[in-house]
């Protein structure tokens, strides 16, 4: 017989293979085969079987395929159709999204150490009220209806984790497995414990970082359905479930759901698109709801269900705001990032109690920006709606999404002030002020370029709950939910940079990191503060955190935002990256084939194409990059687009690569 393979190489098409069944065995498609390939093996998926002979072109003489890899290892029909989805979506080579939901080493068993025997106690926890009518409304529902989508929106502490619980239970009860995608693997190992205890159900956590040999055994136990429950990161959403009857996705907001290499998935997307297609019930929990599950909300789609109490009587911290512009500062030659007196003050009474301190910088490696020094004005795209990134060199303003550029003012365009400023200051720095300006302060810090493991990670998150240290200076990495009882005061040092980061989903993103990071002080017995220093305390997002605005008016006034920009959740929003050594020539080629793109869009169409811009972080691995970003009406225009793209960026001879749905710069 015959049949079409998928190889894990970076191309669109499939490859016929003969196949003798008598001798190898019975085949069907997700099986995997050893093929030869060029002048190598390589192991395939398995798409298509037929007993006609394909068409080959003239000259070719097509090959056998070599041997069959034990059926325990191939690709269930419900993952099958997930990659294949996934990989038409996010326009990555569909033999190599099927080798990012296999185990590893396919074919040879590991075999892991003997675990431990463990016997789960189950412990069992009432629901409270709220709790209990949320749990309810889902079950009548989901007997209606069995693929609803659940929004469960709740404060931490507001005890949803108790929710996916009981739910969880009902439908372990009915003999199916459970999947709860959480966002970052730091939190999966309290998670496991909790987990088990609660459902009395061996548990996997699934991850990349585990070994090899462990993650084999997880993949066969979850296939073979000896395990009913997996805990994991977002590549969890491909586990080989036997019998899936529900997927949770805790804080769905999370961008850590987006891988931002290769398979670019969003594990959110994907498990809704899997649930749907198993037509099983999907609990989307979070404190702060992406804007995308928020307009499904809307549109009568999802069913919308809210914790309003925490349930510990423990009272939310008291949230400071500190304006740069009125308090007294500390700014000088050595003190480059500005720290208002105040904020020492509170911080030092805070290290002399032997309390503990999160400082929060945002600043992810590269963005600078104006702000003027007098008003907290910062320059904005106005086709965008973003902030322009300063460029030091050529001091210059650019528009990193449409590349519009403009000389930097001499004056603020809002209160004509002179006082000009760069702004973007590294936790490196920060680190070394705070030694300057605190008594008794002993300093870890935390960002990814001083954290590159997990290893080490956990090394920096131990010794600071062991209370080696009193401050932890970190970014984007230390908001996610670490408990540290002693903490009790957050800094959070220009909450502009957060608030105007150079993304349209900049202010929503915002809200998100500054309620996660306000959750961080006062976990414990000790009452908390989280001190916010800004220029621009007026914003919105602030405004919300203080309880001065309400959430609901500010969500509406973004949705408007995005409508009448074209953004998502109104659109599929996609960047083209081009990359080549060479960035004159790049960028020759990037502009005409920007141009041919837009001769071929109706005069309407021509404003959802932008650029071709500089990418925000222009020079990495020794290639420039150039970005284009669309934003297309429909999935089939993104498709037939793309397709465009890529025949172009192929004649041009210029790398590309594609993201669809893109969160990071
Ligand atoms: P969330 O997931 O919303 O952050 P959790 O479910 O973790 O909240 O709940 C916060 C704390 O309150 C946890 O320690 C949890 O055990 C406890 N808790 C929540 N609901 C209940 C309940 N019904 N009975 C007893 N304790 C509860
Ligand atoms: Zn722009
Ligand atoms: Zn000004």
């Amino acid at each position: 017989m015959y049949i079409k393979v998928a190889v894990p190489r970076p191309v669109d098409s499939f490859f016929d293979y003969e196949y003798d069944d008598s001798k190898l065995g019975v085949i069907t498609q997700g099986d995997l085969v050893e093929i030869p390939f060029g002048r190598t093996k390589l192991v395939g998926c398995v798409m298509e079987t037929s007993q006609t002979a394909p068409i080959l072109p003239p000259g070719i003489k097509i090959r056998s395929a070599t041997g069959k890899i034990d059926s325990d290892f191939s690709i269930t029909p419900d993952v099958y159709k997930l990659c294949q989805f996934g990989s038409e979506y996010y326009q990555y080579p569909i033999g190599e999204a099927f080798f990012v939901a296999t185990a590893p080493k396919v074919g040879k068993k590991l075999g892991t150490r003997k675990e431990k025997p463990s016997t789960v106690v189950r412990g069992d926890k009432t629901l409270n009220e709220e709790q209990a009518l949320a749990l309810d409304r889902m079950l009548t529902q989901i007997s209606v209806k069995q693929d609803s989508v659940f929004l469960l929106e709740g404060i931490t502490g507001s005890g949803k984790t108790e929710v996916y619980i009981d739910l969880a239970k009902t439908v372990l009860a009915r003999g199916k497995s459970v999947l709860i995608l959480v966002p970052e693997i730091a939190l999966t190992a309290q998670l496991k414990d909790r987990f088990e205890h609660a459902l009395g159900e061996k548990i996997a956590l699934w991850h990349s970082a585990l070994s090899d040999g462990l993650r084999q055994t997880q993949w066969l136990k979850v296939k073979q359905g000896e395990i009913k429950v997996v805990v994991g990161a977002r590549s969890a959403v491909f586990a080989p479930f036997h019998d899936l009857g529900l997927i949770v996705v805790d804080e769905e907001h999370d961008q850590t759901y987006k891988q931002e290499e290769r398979f670019r998935y969003h594990a959110r997307d994907l498990a809704l698109f899997r649930a749907k297609f198993l037509k099983i019930p999907t609990l989307l929990g979070s404190a702060t709801p992406s804007l995308e599950t928020l307009q499904k909300v809307r549109e009568m789609r999802y069913t919308h269900l809210t914790l309003t109490k925490r349930y510990s009587t423990r009272p939310l911290p008291e949230i400071k705001l500190i304006s740069l512009l009125e308090e007294p500062l500390i700014f000088n030659d050595q003190v480059k990032t500005p720290i208002a007196e105040k904020t020492i003050k509170l911080m030092q009474e805070t290290i002399d109690r032997g309390e503990q301190i999160i400082v929060f910088l945002n600043r992810r490696g590269f963005s600078q920006f104006i702000l003027c020094k007098d008003c907290g004005w910062i320059k904005e795209c106005k086709n965008c709606s973003i902030s322009m990134t300063h460029y030091q060199r050529k001091n210059e303003l650019r528009c990193h999404v449409c590349g519009q550029k403009t000389q930097v003012p001499d004056a603020c365009e809002s209160c004509h002030s002179h006082e000009l400023e760069g702004m973007g200051s590294g936790t490196e720095s920060l680190e070394d002020e705070l030694k300057l300006l605190l008594t008794g302060a002993k300093i870890l810090r935390l960002d990814r370029d001083q954290v590159t493991s997990q290893k080490r990670l956990e090394e920096v998150l131990t010794s600071f709950r062991d209370l080696e240290a009193n401050i932890l200076v970190g970014t984007q990495m230390l908001v996610k939910g670490h408990d540290f009882p002693k903490v009790t005061c957050v800094v959070v040092m220009m909450a502009d940079m957060l608030l105007k980061w150079p993304d349209f989903r900049s202010s929503e993103r915002a809200l998100q990191t500054l309620v996660q990071v306000s959750g961080r002080a006062g976990r414990a017995e000790l009452p908390g503060q989280v001190l916010i220093q800004g220029y621009d305390l007026e914003h919105p997002v602030l405004k919300i955190l203080k309880g001065e605005a309400s959430h609901d008016g500010f969500i509406q006034e973004e949705l408007e935002l995005r409508q009448h920009l074209h953004y998502p959740p109104f659109s599929r929003f996609v960047r083209y990256r081009f990359e080549d050594q060479d960035a004159h020539v790049l960028n020759k080629k990037t502009e005409k084939i920007a141009k041919l793109l837009r001769s071929g869009l109706k005069e309407e169409g021509e404003a959802r194409l932008m650029g071709p811009s500089e990418a925000l972080l222009f020079r990495a691995n020794h290639q420039y990059r150039f970005d284009l970003y669309f934003k297309a009406q429909s999935v089939q225009e993104l498709f037939s687009f793309s397709q465009r793209v890529k025949k172009m960026a192929l004649a041009e001879e210029i790398d590309l690569i594609i993201d669809v749905d893109p969160y990071s710069s």
